[in-house]
């Protein structure tokens, strides 16, 4: 086998350009819709997960269908997005503070002037909290303490100081990671640069444990025929080797191998391990794969 090179060459064209519009614009429209729905409900940790998950899917889908390897442009996107939701959902909050405290001031005061409005608002929060703006508006937060598990604004409790500060963190935090973490699950897979699509794998057996290092050894070798032998298509009890095949567009192109080593844990689960991933002719392929079908037959 030759040795398997990740292809992940970034090339900034129309799709790459159009996966930060993406970023962007759909940012901005799921952190609306954030903002919008946590008016009535909001359900910490649940909400940013799977808010991040629907976001990271929506680039992962785009990234699969453009062919855009590069792990770190896909994960800036994601990182980008999810920074732009949770902005805009917090641009949406401290509107809607501004506009709560503007109905209370105009209810005593009769009608103000907006650049009024807006220095009064600065100079209430450097009062409170020493920054003015939406600084001021997060510290006054933490001051105040907000309700968690809000429903119809009643909360079951609420947070306050560094609570408040580590609540933010772990909120913005999960749903950047739950976007960036989907978004690697695509640009993990193989991309061929020839027929610019991504690799498809299939699984293609099994080897048993027993037989495991002499399998190894013969695909070092390159010996596939008899290597081929070794490879079963049932299933078998663990320890065994997990064998996959992945190809991409091009007509009778090189394919990857990657062999898994799945092991069972002392509790019962099932642990696997990639023992190797490398590159193999159609020719070396059809090798290991006669063998296998001879096998089957007798
Ligand atoms: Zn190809």
């Amino acid at each position: 086998m030759r040795a398997y090179q990740p292809y992940t060459e970034f090339q900034f064209n129309l799709w790459s350009f159009l996966l930060i519009a993406w970023a962007l614009v759909g940012g901005i429209m799921y952190g609306l819709l954030l903002a919008l729905v946590a008016m009535f409900i909001y359900l910490p940790i649940v909400f940013p997960l799977v808010l991040g998950g629907i976001a990271g899917k929506l680039l992962a889908d785009y990234i699969k269908k453009r062919g855009l390897p590069n792990p770190t442009f896909a994960l800036s996107c994601a990182l980008l997005m999810g920074l732009t939701i949770y902005g805009t959902s917090q641009f949406f909050d401290y509107q809607s503070f501004k506009r709560e405290m503007r109905g209370a001031l105009e209810e005593r005061f009769g009608e103000i002037e907006q650049t009024d409005f807006e220095e009064f608002t600065d100079y209430f929060l450097i009062e409170n909290t020493g920054s003015p703006g939406y600084w001021g508006y997060l510290k006054l937060q933490a001051q105040e303490g907000i309700g968690i598990g809000r429903v119809a604004r009643s909360s079951t409790f609420t947070l306050r100081g560094p609570g408040f500060w580590l609540y933010l963190l772990l909120d913005v935090g999960l749903l950047i990671g739950a976007a960036m973490v989907v978004v690697k699950l695509q640009t993990d897979n193989s991309f061929c640069p020839t027929c610019r699509s991504w690799y498809a794998a299939e699984s293609i057996g099994y080897v048993t444990g027993a037989l495991a290092d002499s399998f190894m050894a013969l695909l070092q070798q390159g010996s596939y025929k008899r290597a081929g032998t070794l490879i079963t298509v049932d299933s078998t009890p663990r320890p065994y080797l997990r064998l996959a095949m992945s190809h991409c567009g091009c007509e009778r192109g090189d394919s990857i191998l990657k062999v898994t080593q799945v092991t069972g844990t002392t509790n019962g689960n099932e642990s696997s391990k990639e023992l190797t991933k490398g590159i193999i002719s159609a020719q070396e392929e059809n090798e290991l794969l006669d063998a296998t079908t001879e096998w089957e037959e007798t």
